[in-house]
């Protein structure tokens, strides 16, 4: 079951372009590597975290050229400036977040997924 909810339909139409080809063993170690982080924010202590961010950058979107205040949380994120990419450190670090609304995170997402690609 938990394995289905990894899967999102918009990976599907992307799957040509996500295959590396290092191959199915450095694919499973990364889809490792992501499970352990992704249960970081599903902790009290992120929760927590992600509020403080959010108000101390006043629910205001720091990305340049944006700056949209936001009264509705759930349409903002805390997000990583340096990718954490499973690292404890920067992951839990208030310096490395910074509050962006969710447009702007998913455009930055998107962009640095593209980045990553061979
Ligand atoms: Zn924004």
């Amino acid at each position: 079951m938990g394995r289905l909810s990894t899967l999102k339909p918009r990976l599907t139409t992307l799957g040509s372009r996500i295959a590396r080809p290092e191959g199915e063993a450095a694919r499973l170690a990364e889809r490792d590597r992501n499970v352990t982080w992704r249960k970081w924010y599903k902790t009290a202590r992120w929760q927590k975290l992600r509020m403080q961010v959010l108000k101390r950058d006043l629910f205001t979107c720091q990305m340049v050229g944006c700056g949209r205040i936001e009264a509705n949380t759930s349409q903002l994120v805390a997000d990583h400036k340096i990718r954490h990419q499973g690292d404890e450190r920067l992951f839990w670090d208030e310096n490395n977040l910074q509050c962006l609304c969710k447009p702007c995170h998913d455009r930055l997402k998107q962009k640095q997924e593209r980045s990553r690609l061979f």
